[in-house]
């Protein structure tokens, strides 16, 4: 176990963390990021990203972050592949622990540890990760222009999903487990009115069939009041049953909204703890995007640096 102290401490390797630490780099505050249980945070687990402005060919997911982190490296900030346990934010510094028992104090704190979809847990869903199940429309749905794709989930962003797949697919399968949506009344009517769209109701998805060569080739559904069985063939599958943020170690100790967000000032990186930020999918339930998150890192960055010149003073 050892025990250190850096001024500036990123939780989180994704878009948000590798944007706090250039900046934070850059304006010498030599930062350490813990890089977390998913190196590269979410962005990871899609295949292509082709939003992200600067780059007009699509570029991996995982390269689009590598660069980041190299960038990151080049002007000085140190990444420990590791996790963060547990943090005590009543005491200053700051104290983290992580995974392997070491600590790191640090005198400004940003928390970019970001949110993991929700899984739906059944057979073949890990295994076809990126290979014909997504969690993500607006970053996947474009590889299946013109063809069959399959939305699971009754909320905003299963209805979200499916209304944005239907302007791109050829079929969009809307599957739920209930028969009626949680959606608001103005999506729901969107839905309704899509001669595009197919709804599924009372019906749970048992397994993703394919295999890792060929990808997703189809779903098995059961419907739980009749118990019939079917299988249902698609080229793409999304799962949109919601978001959790990471903030169980924040539990207590920073504000969190309803749904575990950390609540931080409209459009800006303060939580309730002065020396404390948050930034990317860990705050923002709302846009999830690489280049909001990557945005919010740096508000995050510039605020930390911010507030450690002044409280240094
Ligand atoms: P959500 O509102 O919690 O809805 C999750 C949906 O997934 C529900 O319909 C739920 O079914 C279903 N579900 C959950 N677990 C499941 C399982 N194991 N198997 C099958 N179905 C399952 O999540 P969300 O749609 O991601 O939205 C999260 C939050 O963001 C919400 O507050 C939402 O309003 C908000 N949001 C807002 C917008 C917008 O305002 N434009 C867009 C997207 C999201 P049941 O209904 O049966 O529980």
């Amino acid at each position: 176990m050892t025990q250190k102290h850096t001024r500036l401490l990123i939780l989180g390797s994704g878009p948000a963390g590798y944007t706090a630490a250039i900046y934070g780099a850059r304006a010498s505050l030599e930062p350490v990021v813990i890089a977390g249980l998913q190196p590269g945070g979410q962005i990871t687990t899609t295949s292509f990203v082709e939003n992200y402005p600067g780059f007009p060919e699509e570029i991996a997911g995982t390269e689009l972050v590598s660069r980041m982190q190299e960038q990151a490296e080049r002007f000085g900030a140190r990444i420990i592949y590791d996790t963060a346990v547990s943090v005590d934010l009543s005491v200053r510094p700051f104290v983290c622990t992580l995974d392997s028992g070491d600590v790191f104090s640090c005198d400004a704190l940003i928390v970019a540890t970001g949110a993991s979809a929700r899984m739906l847990g059944v057979e073949g869903e890990a295994a076809l990760r990126g290979k014909g199940v997504s969690y993500c429309a607006t970053c996947d749905g474009f590889f299946y222009r013109k063809k069959k794709v399959a939305v699971i989930g009754g909320g905003n962003a299963a209805v979200e999903e499916a209304l944005y797949l239907a302007n791109l697919a050829e079929e969009v399968s809307l599957i739920h487990r209930r028969d009626s949506f949680r959606a608001e009344k103005i999506q729901q009517d969107r839905l309704f009115n899509n001669p595009k769209i197919k709804l599924i109701l009372d019906t749970v998805v048992e397994k993703f069939v394919g295999s890792e060569a060929e990808g997703l080739t189809g779903l098995a559904l059961k419907n739980v009041k009749t118990g019939e069985i079917a299988e249902l063939s698609v080229d793409g599958a999304f799962v949109a049953i919601g978001y959790e943020p990471n903030t169980d170690i924040f539990k207590g100790q920073l504000e969190l909204n309803e749904n575990g967000f950390i609540v931080t000032e409209a459009g800006l990186p303060f939580t309730g703890i002065k020396g404390v930020f948050a930034a990317g999918d860990v705050q923002d339930p709302r846009y999830q995007q690489v280049v909001t998150a990557a945005a919010g890192g740096c508000r995050a960055a510039i605020e930390a640096e911010r507030y450690l010149s002044l409280s240094e003073r």
